[in-house]
């Protein structure tokens, strides 16, 4: 029973791993929400992180992972890189191996508090060619991590399959719909709720919103 069980969430703030915190705490008996610092260009998603995990009453960790943007320096991080989307490649806010990075470390933090359950917000359906956003990629390392420390980790992904009105709908059913369109950071200016409207996170979460109100019959 899930019921009876730990899960560790990787938990950034935004819309998608907030969502993920509130089905887990729903999912699980016990939650630990872990969030990476890898230099993001706005401090303010650590502090938004820090925020909601305080609010849910969640024990938080914060990993320093600073060596991701030694690696792979990105748009997320390095103010001198734009964010663009070019055609047939990954963005420039991709960020090499970070969800095999994450995703094993979580795996690594989880075995310290006996934890099995790990919850990623990592979704195929708005896939914009993130490779370790797929299925078959988080399968695969979950058979990886199961074998590298001999415990039968199951990695969740409440989102694979939904596009951003579903998660919209997804977050209104466990009863956080207005706790994440307020509370939650994915704008990639930094700006919290419904963000600067311009950059490509700020589109993709505003047209998933838009949709969802539509559905529900404008009245949200
Ligand atoms: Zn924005």
């Amino acid at each position: 029973m899930l019921k009876d069980e730990k899960a560790v969430v990787v938990f950034s703030g935004g819309q998608d791993s907030t969502t993920c915190l509130f089905w887990a705490k729903q999912t699980f008996k016990e939650v630990i929400a872990v969030t990476f610092d890898y230099g993001q260009r706005h401090d303010a998603e650590i502090d938004v992180a820090k925020e909601i995990a305080a609010h849910l009453n969640v024990p938080h960790h914060i990993l320093n992972m600073g060596l991701l943007n030694q690696l792979a320096p990105n748009a997320l991080t390095r103010t001198d890189i734009a964010i663009e989307e070019r055609e047939g490649e990954p963005p420039s806010t991709f960020v090499e191996g970070r969800n095999l990075l994450f995703l094993s470390f979580a795996a690594i933090l989880g075995k310290q508090y006996d934890a099995r359950h790990i919850v990623t917000g990592v979704c195929e359906t708005d896939f914009s060619g993130y490779p370790d956003c797929r299925d078959s990629f988080v399968k695969s390392l979950n058979v990886t991590l199961n074998l590298s420390m001999d415990h039968e980790f199951v990695i969740h992904t409440p989102l694979m399959w939904l596009n951003k009105k579903e998660t919209w709908a997804l977050a209104d059913q466990l009863g956080a719909f207005e706790y994440v369109r307020e509370n939650t950071l994915t704008c990639y200016n930094g700006v919290k709720g419904s963000g600067c409207g311009e950059c490509p996170a700020c589109k993709l979460r505003q047209n998933g919103l838009d949709q969802y109100v539509e559905q529900k019959g404008g009245d949200v």
